[in-house]
């Protein structure tokens, strides 16, 4: 998907900075899975999308060497610009969202530890954000939930009507720069860049995600995600 005169019209902005604390070592985005790193997989299936005309990869200290390499690997068709991320996730996506350049009219933000994110998906969530400035995938929850203290249910809550956020999460350019800025004078703790918005009370539209597009935050999750991509390329030979 382009834009009307067949340009492409989205930046992804690829997180890649975590420290992976709940996974238990660092370098969480370079643990391979299906047999390549996952950050990899996440910026292969970001570039592939038609609306997407370049990359920006946020890195950390520790995994800024490392990724370099691989990006220089790749022969990416697109242009890829590498910069460095900061403590919080918000801060690394405020890093990447900084280095867009003017020309993108949409932001793409992605996390990398999500390998299994499709192009379609990018594509999808790219013309929502386009149209209504601001779209976010997201899947139902399926599970009921409990509000929990010390091991003891409080209540249950009702999951009608509650989804799960992912990435990618889409905005117009100006609209998440915007955001951002405004987040810097509230000095907040954001999980992602949907609730930035919905602090300024901009709409977010939910574009319906994938069941397997799956985030990689404990080691057990590489061993499922692992057999996801494996079968995924298999079924891609057949
Ligand atoms: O820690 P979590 O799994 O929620 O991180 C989601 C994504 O955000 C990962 O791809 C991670 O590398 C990125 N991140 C980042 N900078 C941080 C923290 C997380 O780029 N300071």
């Amino acid at each position: 998907m382009t834009g009307p005169d067949g340009t492409p019209y989205a930046t992804a902005v690829i997180v890649a900075a975590g420290r992976g604390e709940r996974f238990g070592r660092p370098a969480k985005v370079l643990e391979v899975a299906g047999g390549r790193p996952l950050l990899v997989w996440s910026v292969m299936a970001a570039t592939r999308a038609r609306c997407v005309r370049d990359l920006v990869i946020v890195t950390g200290e520790h995994t800024d060497e490392a990724i370099r390499s691989l990006v220089e690997t790749m022969w990416l068709e697109k242009s890829v610009l590498i910069v460095p991320g900061g403590p919080r996730r918000q801060d690394s996506v405020a890093a990447g969202v900084a280095a867009v350049d003017g020309n993108s009219e949409v932001v793409l933000i992605h996390d990398g530890a999500r390998p299994l994110a499709s192009t379609p998906l990018f594509e999808r969530c790219a013309g929502a954000a386009r149209m209504t400035g601001a779209a976010i995938v997201a899947i139902p929850v399926p599970d009921t939930l409990k509000r929990v203290e010390d091991l003891a249910i409080r209540e249950t809550v009702s999951r009608n009507g509650l989804w799960a956020a992912q990435t990618p999460q889409g905005f117009r350019r100006d609209l998440i720069r915007a955001a951002i800025a405004r987040s810097h004078i509230m000095d907040n703790e954001f999980t992602d860049e949907a609730s930035l918005l919905e602090m300024l009370g901009h709409p977010v539209r939910i574009v319906p995600g994938e069941r397997t597009n799956i985030k990689v935050t404990h080691p057990e999750d590489l061993e499922l995600i692992d057999a996801l991509l494996w079968r995924r390329s298999r079924q891609a030979e057949e």
